[in-house]
């Protein structure tokens, strides 16, 4: 049952994303590709789980948890400089109208996987998939911004775009540490 919740709220989330990819490439939005990275590192931080679970090894679990976490920290330097090379050299990003929907895209596959882990979460007593369900929507909030770029870019605001990049860069650090903390506490 909670498997099933996961993996359907995992499939939305990846049809959500490789829809999102697509609009990247055509607008060019910093402000979404930090958005994607962060949806992104959010779901490598269940690779460490399933390493543990299917090895049935707590070191596999560490070293995933540490590749995880050095990945997460790389995209975010990502992300944060080219929103910084966005400021110094300003180009607006294109196709503003399947930017903003990008945005909406990425708000609904984060609400569906909220509720579809707060309902099992319920129903299965579990704390961990509660806390997954409140995380999403959060996340779903966060992907609120990549709308909130292009409708103020298209008014006129081109530097809002990369802004909007580097808070969500900033969610992003957050899940780094985090997860490291989570790693840490692992290694004792
Ligand atoms: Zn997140």
């Amino acid at each position: 049952m909670g498997v099933k919740a996961v993996s359907l709220s995992l499939a939305v989330l990846g049809l959500a994303a490789g829809v999102r990819v697509v609009i990247f490439v055509l607008s060019n939005s910093v402000a979404l590709l930090a958005d994607l990275i962060h949806n992104f590192g959010d779901a490598l931080t269940a690779v460490p789980l399933g390493a543990a679970f299917l090895l049935r090894s707590p070191r596999a679990e560490r070293y995933a948890g540490l590749g995880v976490v050095l990945a997460i920290f790389v995209s975010a330097c990502v992300a944060g400089a080219l929103a910084v090379e966005k400021i110094v050299s300003p180009h607006a990003p294109e196709h503003l109208l399947a930017l903003g929907i990008a945005g909406v895209v990425g708000f609904a596959g984060n609400e569906v996987a909220a509720q579809v882990r707060l309902g099992a979460g319920r129903r299965l007593d579990s704390p961990a998939l509660v806390a997954d369900g409140y995380h999403a929507r959060t996340d779903g909030i966060v992907s609120l911004g990549v709308l909130l770029s292009a409708v103020l870019v298209a008014l006129g605001l081109p530097l809002v775009d990369p802004i909007i990049a580097i808070v969500i860069t900033g969610v992003i650090l957050q899940i780094t540490v985090q997860s490291w903390r989570t790693v840490r506490g692992h290694s004792r």
